[in-house]
């Protein structure tokens, strides 16, 4: 290879911690006015009126969480922030600024991190939140990236897991597996790759899947749209360790029970298909998958007429009484007891 074709690679000692702070951070632009002030000082500066500021915490680790044999460096980025404010999201409130702390090892060239932050800066931009502050520092094996978001809500929106009534209805948004049987194709052709790096992946067919795994987006144009229909949910949370963990959440935090329908749960086609493939029940994908990053909220029953013919609504249930338990109900009619089997914690 001539010089001239050669990608430049600089490593990360040589750059120097604040020099590397302003190149993987100069093209962020603030859009949120309660963004007082951001990098460059000791710590940042919100100033958000009389709202309530929430705050969540989300950390993820290269081998655990995320493998860089099939998921791009810049989609990480994208991803991180989306898991954050999805948690914002959740809680019905607005996600307005983020920080990002971030510990590498010398294996990431500075180049590397910049891709991580144009990511980051996608994401950025698509939801209007200002990456505020963070830090970096160095780690003896691997990536390890944590995000605190940051959000806004008036205090009488602000909705919580523990609101759920007996007679409620259960909806989710989008649908549920996606993401899940994304990762088992990946899996599936990282282990054949393995075995034989001779054999390119077979990725083609299973674009929706990849994308809801490798590029997922949070659930913010739900929140609209509950908003333009005047809906306030009685409970809410984000779905990534699966409905069923979700589920249980919400009606543990709630003390009720639920009964959720297997016919009722939404299932794209393409997940319905990779399931099949892989001799994987498509509602196991539903309720045990991870990362759908949809909302699982309860209404009052009398909202029904209103979200019925919503199409990124689907009602999957119903709460109950907690005495009768947290359900499922198969296509055959068996009820099974929900349990909790999220697969990343
Ligand atoms: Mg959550």
């Amino acid at each position: 290879m001539t010089e001239k074709n050669e990608q430049k690679v600089h490593a990360i000692a040589e750059t120097g911690k604040y020099p590397l702070i302003e190149y993987l951070t100069n093209k962020f632009i603030k859009a949120q006015p309660s963004t007082f002030l951001d990098f460059g000082d000791d710590a940042a500066v919100i100033n958000p009126d009389a709202k309530k500021i929430l705050l969540t915490t989300d950390s993820l680790s290269e081998g655990v969480h995320f493998n860089f044999v099939y998921t791009p460096i810049k989609h990480l980025g994208y991803k991180v922030v989306v898991a954050g404010i999805s948690d914002i999201i959740a809680m019905n409130a607005k996600p307005t600024q983020i920080m990002i702390a971030l510990s590498v090892s010398g294996k990431f060239s500075k180049e590397a991190l910049g891709m991580l932050y144009e990511g980051i800066h996608l994401a950025c931009e698509r939801y209007k939140v200002d990456l505020i502050g963070g830090d970096i520092t160095s780690s003896v094996t691997g990536m390890h990236i944590s995000v605190t978001a940051i959000g806004e809500a008036e205090d009488d929106c602000i909705v919580k897991r523990d609101g759920a009534k007996e007679h409620d209805l259960i909806c989710v948004s989008g649908n549920l597996g996606a993401a899940y049987m994304g990762l088992q194709v990946l899996e599936r052709e990282r282990k054949i790759f393995q075995e034989n790096p001779k054999i390119q992946p077979e990725l083609s067919g299973y674009d929706y899947i990849l994308e809801r795994q490798l590029k997922p987006e949070a659930r913010d144009t739900v929140l609209n749209l509950l908003e333009d229909k005047n809906i306030l949910p009685t409970s809410m949370i984000d779905i990534t360790n699966g409905l069923a963990s979700e589920m249980i959440q919400i009606c543990n935090s709630s003390k009720t029970g639920c009964k959720i329908f297997e016919d009722k749960i939404p299932i794209d086609v393409e997940t319905q298909k990779a399931a099949e493939e892989m001799n994987i029940e498509p509602y196991i994908a539903a309720l045990n998958g991870g990362e759908d990053y949809e909302l699982l909220f309860t209404v009052p029953v009398d909202k029904f007429d209103q979200l019925k013919d919503v199409a990124e609504i689907s009602v999957i249930g119903h709460i109950t009484d907690p005495s009768e338990g947290n359900l499922f109900i198969s296509k055959e009619g068996g009820a099974i007891e929900l349990k909790a089997q999220g697969w990343a914690e």
